[in-house]
């Protein structure tokens, strides 16, 4: 078997043995040392964009700010988690988010934590601080790239191609149940589900049983294609689903029981 190589550090003053390969955040999290973060998510690959999880790293005699997120452990290194300078450069950070999204709770609420009371950049009135956790679902885990980051700078932004209504989308609302911030709205309206930020509308699917709307159609069939689910049970809600399998079970034991 591959056994994994142990490296020797420091972390806040703690020295440990911890294994190669992990990244700081993942060692901070397993010693129960707190790190914000806003673009990192354990099911996708490390992103280290918003740049909230600084840590100071020193290697051979040499600090510099690293994001822990994407920063694999290393022999030898000693990680200050709240440094001075880690702590100057994350409020520097959530001042810059503050500017961008002024009424985000959560941004609002990291501000306060990180004792960042005003900003002195120029404010604007965005919802979406540009985390890349929507995209990166939506592409790593639904498997679907309906989205991506376009332009730099000022003009980046998440959206579609051309932004223009995603043929491709199957409506599952994964990008909106990562988002921090609550920039992407999902609003089913009888037999259509609007996703509004990615200018794009998907059909719901009504059930056969109790007549409701209840999931968008090419979610259901990218089901139908990936597992073994019988088709008649994705054609019901999860209420008239339940009801139907129940009553098929008692069904196939009542003749047991009578005989
Ligand atoms: S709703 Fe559309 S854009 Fe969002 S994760 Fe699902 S497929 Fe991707």
């Amino acid at each position: 078997m591959n056994k994994k190589k142990m490296v020797n550090l420091i972390i806040d003053g703690r020295k440990l043995s911890v294994k190669e390969g992990m990244t700081i955040l993942e060692l901070a999290k397993q010693e129960g040392i707190y790190i914000p973060t806003l673009c990192h998510h354990e099911a996708l690959v490390p992103y280290g964009v918003c740049r909230l999880c600084v840590v100071e790293v020193i290697r051979k005699g040499w600090p510099k700010v690293v994001t822990s997120c994407n920063y694999p452990v290393k022999e030898g290194i000693e990680i200050k988690t709240a440094s001075e300078n880690a702590l100057r450069t994350r409020k520097i950070v959530i001042e810059l988010l503050l500017a961008r999204c002024p009424e985000e709770k959560k941004i609002q609420a990291l501000a306060e934590e990180l004792g960042v009371k005003e900003t002195r950049f120029r404010k604007k009135d965005d919802n979406c601080i540009l985390c890349g956790l929507c995209f990166r679902v939506c592409s790593e885990i639904i498997g679907v790239s309906a989205i991506s980051s376009v332009n730099r700078g000022a003009g980046k932004e998440v959206t579609t191609p051309f932004k223009e209504n995603s043929d491709v989308c199957i409506g599952c609302g994964a990008c909106a149940v990562v988002c921090p911030t609550g920039a992407i709205k999902i609003e089913d309206i009888k037999s259509r589900r609007r996703l509004d930020k990615w200018n794009t509308e998907v059909k719901l699917k009504k059930c056969k049983a109790c007549d409701n709307y209840f999931a968008p159609v090419p979610q259901l069939d990218s089901i139908k294609g990936k597992t073994a689910v019988l088709k008649d049970l994705l054609e019901r809600c999860p209420d008239c689903r339940r009801k139907y399998t129940s009553s098929s079970i008692t069904k196939a034991v009542e003749p047991e029981r009578k005989s």
